[in-house]
């Protein structure tokens, strides 16, 4: 039963060929067995996980139905869930219980997903290995040497390791893409402000977004549907209808026309991936697709321009943890001042200092026009570079990554070799475009991504092109030995 994806859970479930409970309880029992080599929950729910199944099951005995009532998924540990433990991979919210459920979480409750539990990430989603976790590190099911891309690790070890069949996951400069490149998934980064940020722990809020890690395409379409639309607590959420994304999944892919930038394939980029990303096109040409160079000039620029925002946002964010208010608070402090020193000191770990110090830097009075102004001046340039290629292209394509999943340790004395692992990811975040990562194929036994990116709210036809894909190869339905 491990091995269903979404589409076929629900086929199975309206069929009466298993209930919700069991399939929960197959999966809690997989979970226990396999995941101590993982490491990719920080909590499990069962208790929940039952009542919601039951309750599933009941609601299906009642004449409803719904592609994810009675579906088990996890929560990346970011999304606030109601009395129970929210940590974001934090020591400082280690102690931490949610007052109310992110919009998210919620929203898929509501539609009858079943919670097996949270996630395992990078420490306030500060990462690209899932080794900055409080909680330790996440191991790749593809090899247990090496990591498995983050900051949304958990959810997507997870989900390779057939322990459920998908998980919400969110990207502020690549982490549903990467990890899911690293790990044989299909992931999608929806446009900024398609998903509500309510309730998700904010690292930084103008890169911030949610969306879905599954094995396939049509997965995806399915907990999309389930996370989108316009909410009235979050700011930024936009009032735009959603589509049904399932029904868009098999459009044909006759005259679209691919945008390749040139500058994708320079010296970073490992050639065996180079040769995998192209053999994607091929097939896509094979589907009636159109591929033709395009250029994003400013691309050089973003990862510093990326590098200045998110930790000044950051640091702004993470203010609201003082030990006062929430979560981790020192023992004995001797008054105000060593109170807000040693809980941050003692609760952050190092990658969320690093980033803190970094930000506020940025941010201060006599370097905001040095950093901070100039960054954001990349930022529209890197949105500008993506506006005059989508007038050409109606999607562009390259590697998700420029290469394979790395050794676990490779880079942890070396923050910035891992920053530069994000060059293809961030720009989407800049610019706020929808992005989309599927596999493509294998270096060394480890899992390669293509990154496909649309312009604005057309997370449909990103879906559809992958479902196209997927429906014409098997990359996607390999799985990892042992699991
Ligand atoms: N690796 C990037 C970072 O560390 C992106 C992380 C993310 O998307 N949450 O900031």
């Amino acid at each position: 039963m491990h091995q269903l994806t979404l589409a076929e859970i629900a086929r199975g479930l309206a069929d009466k060929k298993f209930s919700s409970e069991e399939l929960t309880k197959t999966l809690l029992a997989r979970i226990a067995q396999l995941d101590p080599q993982l490491n990719s929950f920080i909590s499990l729910t069962e208790d929940l996980a039952l009542q919601q199944a039951k309750a599933a099951d009941a609601r299906r005995a009642n004449g409803e139905s719904g592609a994810l009532l009675g579906a088990p998924i996890a929560h990346k540990d970011l999304f606030c869930t109601q009395g129970i433990r929210t940590s974001c991979g934090s020591k400082m919210l280690d102690n931490f219980k949610a007052p109310y459920d992110a919009t998210v979480v919620a929203k898929l409750a509501a539609a009858g997903a079943v919670t097996l539990g949270k996630t395992n990430m990078d420490e306030f989603a500060m990462g690209s290995a899932n080794e900055s976790s409080y909680y330790g590190a996440v191991k790749n099911p593809w090899n247990l040497e090496h990591v498995p891309g983050g900051s949304s690790g958990g959810s997507a070890a997870a989900v390779a390791a057939r322990l459920l069949p998908a998980a919400t996951a969110t990207d502020t400069g690549g982490s549903i893409r990467q990890p899911a490149a690293f790990t044989n998934l299909t992931g999608l980064k929806p446009t900024y402000g398609r998903v509500s940020r309510w309730g998700m722990i904010a690292y930084a809020s103008s890169l911030d977004q949610g969306g879905p890690l599954a094995r396939t395409a049509e997965d995806c379409a399915i907990l999309l549907q389930g996370m989108a639309g316009f909410d009235p607590q979050d700011s930024t959420s936009i009032d735009e209808p959603v589509p049904d994304y399932s029904a868009g999944l098999n459009g044909s892919l006759q005259g679209l026309r691919i945008g390749v930038p040139k500058e994708y394939f320079s010296a970073g980029l490992d050639p065996r991936i180079a040769e995998l990303i192209h053999n994607s096109v091929k097939e896509l040409e094979k589907l009636g697709a159109v591929v033709k160079e395009i250029s994003l000039p400013n691309m050089q620029h973003a990862i510093p321009a990326y590098y200045v925002i998110a930790p000044a946002e950051a640091s702004s964010n993470l203010s609201r943890f003082d030990g006062v208010r929430f979560g981790y608070r020192c023992e004995d402090p001797k008054n105000l001042e060593d109170l807000y020193k040693r809980s941050r000191g003692e609760g952050f770990g190092a990658e969320v200092q690093r980033r803190i110090m970094v930000g506020a830097y940025a941010l201060s009075a006599g370097y905001y026009d040095a950093y901070y102004l100039k960054a954001q001046k990349i930022r529209r340039l890197v949105k500008n570079d993506f506006m005059a290629a989508f007038n050409e292209v109606d999607i562009i394509l390259g590697p998700t990554t420029p290469n394979p999943a790395w050794k676990l340790g490779a880079k942890s004395s070396d923050p910035v070799a891992a920053y530069l692992e994000d060059v293809y990811t961030i720009t989407a975040n800049l610019a706020g475009l929808p992005g989309l990562s599927m596999p493509a194929g294998f270096v060394d036994g480890l899992p390669v991504g293509v990154q496909l990116l649309a312009p604005y709210f057309q997370e449909g036809r990103l879906l559809n092109v992958a479902h196209q894909y997927q429906l014409n190869t098997d990359w996607h339905t390999r799985t990892p030995q042992g699991f």
